[in-house]
């Protein structure tokens, strides 16, 4: 598509967009009285108008049926987890089996971890990108000093090449090949959170399994956001949280997918609870752990009713859209920007560069989100755009990050962005 820097061309993608009626649906936050950009929804998505009731249905019928609520309720609790699997399912391209909501992010990380990283006297080694974020940087050091290694030793970073700000497809494989002997799992992002580059996780599943390794991915910044395949990539392992591009609250629920090659291998070590035993016989109370088939077989607890109810509400609104509809327009809404951006950077010669976006250019290494370093003074700019209503974020040490997001982003919204960075550098 040849885009152009105008209102008018801006308002007619809009008028063309099928997914336009969506940002009715969502609070947009108010900055001086009036609705803001919104390019945070990778770090918190907005709250979705029917959040709320959603919420208030599972406050009623606590209310009216106390404890009989498990089984009386409009949506029994007892088998809450069960009303989320399949649209769930359908977002991260999973069976619905191999999926499960529960917990929260990093705490699923580490469940995942007990039962895939089963490190070895000569297989012991941990691959991830390099500055992954903190929380997996620290799962996977904990993770590597529970089994009594040194984290410098079993952990491989992935860094890009000098001068480079990405990793290559390639340079991972090789990577990946080189530690044929020694690798026990591949686990990094989905999606980078800083640079917002997104991997090649077939590739990197296919190779981490020649090696015989296990391949695994953070998706914090994928799930919702990417058009995912975990089924067909033969992905071992994935994580998710649901906060960011499915929009399902601050510390909200969280995703776990595990391969239907997994799903009946109850020898598989695991940390084991209640709600991961055989539900035909869970009320038993029984002794002896005999685990679900499938992802379902690694809950612990009773379902966390109140941030699923708005997970639920939300995964409603993912179905109605359609995830390859949202990326559709995600490829066009951010590649809209991308060009703005460059637009407003381009210089004549002898002249120096505003800023510089760090995210690939081509649509398929990317998902919504541009990282920008800027030349000079980063923090001003986006305490500038900030208010301006434009409300991107900021990641340091120098990084301003924007994800227009196709749920509720517009077009429009884009080009706006555009006339206030042009103010800026006027
Ligand atoms: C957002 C994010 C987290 C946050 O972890 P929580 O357990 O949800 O607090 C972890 N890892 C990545 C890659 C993230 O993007």
């Amino acid at each position: 598509m040849i885009f152009e820097n105008t209102l008018a061309f801006a308002q007619q993608l809009d008028k063309q967009d099928i997914l336009a009626h969506f940002r009715d649906k969502f609070y947009l936050p108010l900055h001086t009285n009036k609705p803001v950009i919104y390019l945070c929804g990778n770090s918190l998505g907005l709250q979705p108008k029917g959040a709320q009731a959603a919420v208030q249905k599972e406050f009623d019928d606590w209310a009216k049926l106390g404890v009989e609520g498990h089984f009386q309720a409009k949506n029994p609790w007892k088998f809450y987890h069960h009303f989320l699997t399949e649209k769930a399912a359908k977002v991260v391209g999973a069976r619905s089996k191999e999926v499960v909501i529960m917990n929260n992010l990093t705490a699923n990380l580490h469940l995942m971890m007990v039962s895939f990283y089963r490190p070895t006297a000569t297989r012991y080694k941990i691959m991830m990108e390099v500055s992954a974020f903190p929380s997996d940087q620290y799962a996977m050091e904990s993770q590597a000093k529970f089994h009594g290694y040194n984290p410098d030793d079993a952990i491989i970073e992935l860094k890009p090449r000098d001068g480079e700000y990405t990793l290559r497809t390639e340079d991972i494989i090789a990577k990946i090949q080189d530690h044929r002997d020694d690798l026990a799992i591949v686990m990094m992002g989905g999606v980078n959170y800083y640079t917002g580059q997104a991997f090649d996780m077939a590739a990197i599943t296919k190779a981490a399994h020649e090696v015989g390794a296990v391949a695994a991915f953070d998706l914090a910044h994928a799930a919702g956001n990417l058009h995912l395949q975990l089924h067909d990539w033969d992905v071992d392992f994935a994580v998710w949280c649901t906060y960011k591009y499915l929009n399902s609250g601050p510390g909200g629920t969280s995703g776990v997918f595990v391969h239907e090659r997994h799903a009946n291998k109850p020898e598989l070590i695991r940390f084991a609870g209640w709600w991961g035993h055989n539900e035909e016989e869970r009320f038993l109370m029984k002794k002896g752990f005999k685990p679900m088939e499938g992802a379902a077989g690694w809950q612990l607890s009773n379902a966390q009713i109140f941030p699923m109810a708005i997970h639920k509400a939300s995964l409603e609104m993912f179905d109605e859209a359609g995830i390859e509809n949202l990326r559709k327009k995600s490829e066009m809404l951010t590649g809209y920007l991308e060009f703005i951006l460059n637009e407003i950077n381009s210089v004549s010669e002898g002249q120096k560069s505003k800023y510089k976006i760090i995210t690939p250019s081509v649509a398929k290494d990317r998902g919504c989100q541009l990282s920008i370093v800027v030349n000079e003074n980063g923090k001003k700019l986006f305490d500038y755009l900030y208010e301006n209503n434009v409300w991107p974020d900021w990641r340091e040490p120098d990084v301003i990050r924007m994800s227009p997001v196709p749920m509720y982003n517009s077009f429009e919204d884009v080009f706006r962005i555009g006339e206030i960075i042009k103010q800026y550098y006027k």
